[in-house]
């Protein structure tokens, strides 16, 4: 199964995929995610990009559509993949149909959370608040300002992306500021049932054969050698499926 989540910072896009990833065996792909570990590591990416995240803007789309056409070549994205975080812009989301096609792949939905931006503003900014009370560390990028600088991001450049995926015909809307079981439910709901095929086989036969060589992790190989936490538990799908099925369990939530 193939799945963007789509919505704005705050719309709990992380927690829901956390969950599908647990349900359904797909690697989450969240480029936000891997442009931290890009930044931590102080790679050239990570340098381009550092300041751009800091501010709330996007970064420049090819230097996401590479990161992620690199990341969904690697073994353990075959069997499906939940991008969280990326498309974010039309020409983002053109470069993905090129990639899927290429690759004879199809998405099999995508999953726009739709929230009440002054409401959304109100939760996050009381999350943050709560989090420095209790001493927590937040994101460079998690404070009001630049949180109200993300949502102009998403209104200007993404929210395009509504109509994009509606004309495809995979576009699914579940009500974001319902409870997290709730909109879990209505994820589940709206899912195809019969989810399409991982690789066709006319894609497959054009494969090239196997060297038994292992191809390099991507966050390591593209972003840097000292990958975060984070970014290993993406090359290590059995362990990112256990974390996130404890971090389900434990009623943890993704940030902003
Ligand atoms: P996120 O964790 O998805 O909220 O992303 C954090 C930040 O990373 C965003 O505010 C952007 O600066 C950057 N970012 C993540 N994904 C993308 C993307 N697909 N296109 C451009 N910038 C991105």
């Amino acid at each position: 199964m193939r799945l963007i989540l789509l919505g704005p910072p705050g719309a709990g896009k992380g927690t829901q995929a956390l969950r599908l990833v647990a349900k359904y065996g797909l690697v989450q792909l969240s480029t936000g995610d891997m442009l931290r570990a890009a930044v931590k590591a102080a790679t050239p990416v990570g340098r381009k990009v550092k300041d751009i995240m800091e501010r709330g803007g996007l970064c420049p789309d090819d230097i996401v559509v590479s990161i992620v056409a690199e990341r969904i070549e690697q073994p353990d994205a075959r069997k499906g993949f939940i991008l969280d975080g990326f498309p974010r812009t039309v020409p983002q989301a053109q470069a993905l149909d090129r990639m899927l096609k290429k690759r004879g792949i199809k998405l099999d939905a995508v999953i726009e959370l739709r929230v009440d931006e002054d409401a959304l503003l109100k939760r996050i900014e009381n999350r943050i608040a709560e989090m420095t009370a209790r001493g927590e560390p937040l994101r460079s990028d998690d404070n009001p300002a630049v949180l109200r600088q993300r949502l102009v991001a998403y209104r200007q450049q993404t929210a395009p992306l509504v109509a994009y995926y509606r004309k495809q015909n995979v576009l699914r809307t579940v009500n974001g500021m319902a409870a997290i079981a709730d909109v879990a439910a209505a994820i589940d709901k709206a899912l195809p049932a019969e989810p399409s095929a991982a690789r066709p086989k006319s894609a497959r036969n054009g494969v090239k054969k196997a060297t038994g060589k292992a191809r390099k992790p991507q966050a390591a190989s593209r972003l840097g050698k000292k990958s975060s936490k984070r970014a290993s538990s993406l090359r290590k799908p059995a362990a990112a499926h256990k974390s996130a099925a404890r971090k389900s369990k434990n009623g943890e939530t993704a940030r902003p």
